[in-house]
């Protein structure tokens, strides 16, 4: 089974730890840079991402999670986790990670309607997915190689770039696990390649 890290500094770390699990890989909640090494694959939990940042920056783990995503190891966004990962944000001078190629905006689904939930269908991956939004960025464009995956009123929220995949909602606080098994997936076909490589 292949090891899938959650970043465990703040947001919805216990749901994507069960859902790993349930998709059929070992889940550890990361914590620490020197966990990263052990690793196949990091999802990066929704939350806020203002926070997340600051905390990645007091446990000095930005050049490590930089580093993870330079050896090719994928990784997955989902809401806030999505902005960590996005090389542009709105409306802010520089990224966090900066990693996927895609422009984001956050809170752009309005502030009356903070959270709701709606059938998507997603490309590669299946129809009526219950897709939860809580105050969610979405993806405002994509570079050449990002695939998009699913949409919502016009809007991209899912994608994936090569290694990365990002959410606009949060998968992990429903009973579906199709997009973890894609995530799963990615993550096994890494690590296979890999050791073709060899
Ligand atoms: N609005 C949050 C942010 O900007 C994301 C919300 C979420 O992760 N549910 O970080």
């Amino acid at each position: 089974m292949v090891k899938i890290g959650v970043l465990g500094l703040q947001g919805a770390v216990r749901e994507h730890v069960q859902a790993i699990g349930a998709a059929g890989a070992v889940a550890i909640i990361v914590k620490h840079a020197e966990q990263l090494k052990e690793l196949d694959g990091l999802v990066l939990p929704g939350g806020e991402s203002t926070t997340m940042r600051k905390l990645i920056d007091r446990y000095d783990m930005m050049e490590p999670l930089r580093h993870f995503a330079a050896e090719g190891k994928p990784m997955f966004g989902t809401c806030a986790g999505l902005i960590l990962l996005a090389q542009n944000v709105m409306g802010q001078q520089t990224p966090h990670i900066g990693v996927m190629d895609v422009v984001v905006k956050r809170n752009s689904f309005g502030r009356q309607v903070d959270s709701f939930e709606i059938p998507l269908t997603l490309k590669n991956i299946g129809e009526n997915f219950p897709a939860v939004f809580i105050r969610a960025p979405h993806i405002v464009s994509v570079g050449a190689n990002v695939e998009v995956l699913a949409e919502y009123d016009g809007r991209v929220v899912l994608a994936k770039d090569g290694q990365f995949l990002g959410c606009s909602f949060h998968p992990e606080l429903t009973e579906d696990q199709r997009i973890m098994v894609y995530f799963v997936q990615m993550v096994e076909q890494c690590v296979l390649s890999k050791l073709a490589k060899q």
